[in-house]
């Protein structure tokens, strides 16, 4: 690629800030990352990334997405002790309360810490001439022209008595997260608010590492989604160092997953499959159970504004955050960046307007998937139209329980590497409706479940049942 420009600046060293300085790296004479936290030991997670001590599930397109960004990364990855899986075949989902059947997608699912994976990228990137990592510095700041241009960033250290100073940039590209200020930066500037999209969840996660005995689960992600009438879920994911990352999630104040070791446990019980369940009471807790809160999926439009100044782009979380429970934000960085890549390819000229809405088209399908699955958990239902999708969806998940092709399209769809409309195709529908005839025809008999229970196993055992206080503490 063509060199557009000297000097490129990346706030924020988390995954999104990595995968832009990748694509930057290309463009840019220079390439800078500033972040807060000062380099971690190899794997161990950050302040500034929190939600890195939570399992992180790289879906299949974000895996193909990565190994391009960076050739051999994979290899390098797997050879450093990250667990390699069959996607599809060696992953258990059950959606809905609908075990899918599993089904071959194809690739592979490289699974490790998100701290791990993320090390690795930050190493790759460190190898990279021209590109260059400013720790332990806050960002404080845009440098502007106005509402005009951006033209660096001011950054101040993290030291006592540290100075603020300006660095001058080309472009400025914001990956610090959700929680990034630079919509108050741009309104001080002049620039108009842009609109958010949001819609509140109140999704509360807490998470444990284990060590299972061996073969104690031969599934390498067991994951069971939240359901309307029983809004809580569990996934666990075998990673790097002969471990497993546990993480409980539950929305609203009363799923909430305690962080008590009993408490932690009961609602592992109330929630987990009863091998996975028996699998998780053998294994031996390593370190502590922490807490995560994810208030609301959020999605800023800057590509409506009439107005956006040249110079700074937004990418991430701080321009769209999804439910986690879905695992796409890692996937849709990478695919950010591969968008960044294409629009310097067109040169530096009205960069963000191209760039918003390239992004706009990418984020799409994700953000529909992720928002009408929160809308069906959530008191709020949402549109009709998501109703009728949503109720369609169910419909398509209770098939998937049975048949491999409705499995695989469903699994190729949520990792991204298919759009939605593939799950409204003819072969797709026929097979679903064939599901609907048959629950037609059924007799109904008393007290028939909908969904295969999850639960009885946990109230068999006299473990917690899905309402008993201990696994509900307020
Ligand atoms: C509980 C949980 C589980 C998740 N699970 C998954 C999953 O399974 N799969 C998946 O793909 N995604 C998952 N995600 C989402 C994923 O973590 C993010 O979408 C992804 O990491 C992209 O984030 P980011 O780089 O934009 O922001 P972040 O990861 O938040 O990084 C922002 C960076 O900016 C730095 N920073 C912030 N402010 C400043 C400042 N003023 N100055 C300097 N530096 C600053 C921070 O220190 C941090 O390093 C999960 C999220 C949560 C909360």
């Amino acid at each position: 690629m063509r060199r557009i420009g000297e000097h490129a600046v990346v706030l924020g060293g988390g995954m999104a800030g990595l995968l832009a300085a990748r694509a930057l790296a290309d463009a840019y004479e220079r390439v800078t990352v500033v972040e807060r936290d000062g380099s971690p030991p190899a794997g161990q997670a950050r302040k500034g990334v929190p939600q890195g001590r939570h399992l992180h599930l790289l879906l299949p397109r974000g895996q193909r997405v990565l190994e391009e960004l960076f050739p051999g990364l994979g290899d390098e990855l797997i050879a450093g002790g990250a667990v390699v899986a069959e996607p599809g075949l060696e992953h258990r989902f059950v959606v809905g309360g609908h075990p899918l059947r599993k089904a071959p997608i194809g690739g592979r699912a490289i699974q490790a810490s998100r701290p791990f994976l993320e090390g690795y990228v930050r190493e790759r990137l460190r190898s990279r001439p021209g590109v260059r990592f400013v720790e332990g510095c806050d960002v404080v700041g845009l440098m502007a022209i106005g509402s005009e241009r951006v033209t660096g960033a001011r950054i101040i250290g993290r030291v006592k008595g540290g100075v603020e100073e300006e660095l001058p940039a080309d472009l400025v590209v914001d990956a610090m997260g959700r929680g990034g200020r630079t919509s108050v930066w741009l309104e001080a500037l002049g620039v108009e608010r842009a609109a958010a999209d949001e819609v509140q969840i109140g999704m509360a996660y807490s998470s444990r590492y284990l060590r299972l005995p061996p073969d104690a689960l031969s599934d390498k992600v067991v994951a069971v989604g939240p359901r309307p009438d029983w809004p809580r879920g569990m996934a666990i994911l075998a990673v790097e160092g002969d471990r497993h990352l546990l993480t409980l999630a539950g929305v609203r104040h009363r799923n909430r997953p305690p962080t008590s070791p009993e408490g932690f446990l009961a609602y592992a019980a109330a929630t987990a499959p009863p091998d996975v369940f028996a699998a998780i009471q053998a294994a031996e807790p390593l370190g502590e159970i922490v807490a995560h809160r994810y208030p609301s999926d959020l999605r800023r439009r800057y590509e409506r504004l009439r107005h956006f100044p040249a110079g700074l782009l937004v990418m991430g979380d701080a321009l769209c955050s999804f439910d986690p429970i879905y695992a796409q934000g890692m996937t849709v960085a990478a695919l950010e960046a591969v968008i960044l890549s294409g629009c310097l390819a067109a040169g530096a000229d009205d960069l963000p307007r191209r760039f918003f809405r390239a992004a706009a088209k990418t984020l799409n399908p994700p953000w529909r998937l992720a928002v009408s699955a929160d809308l069906a958990l959530s008191e709020t239902k949402g549109p009709r139209t998501t109703r009728l999708f949503n109720a369609y969806v169910d419909r398509l998940q209770e098939t998937a329980e049975r048949d491999t092709a409705v499995s695989e399209q469903f699994l190729r769809v949520v990792g991204l590497l298919d759009p939605p409309s593939r799950l409204v195709r003819p072969s797709i529908v026929a097979r679903v409706a064939r599901t609907g005839l048959r629950r037609a025809a059924a007799p109904v008999t008393e007290g028939a479940g909908r969904t295969p229970d999850l639960r009885p196993a946990g109230q068999a055992t006299g473990r917690a049942a899905p309402n008993d206080a201990r696994a509900t503490p307020e």
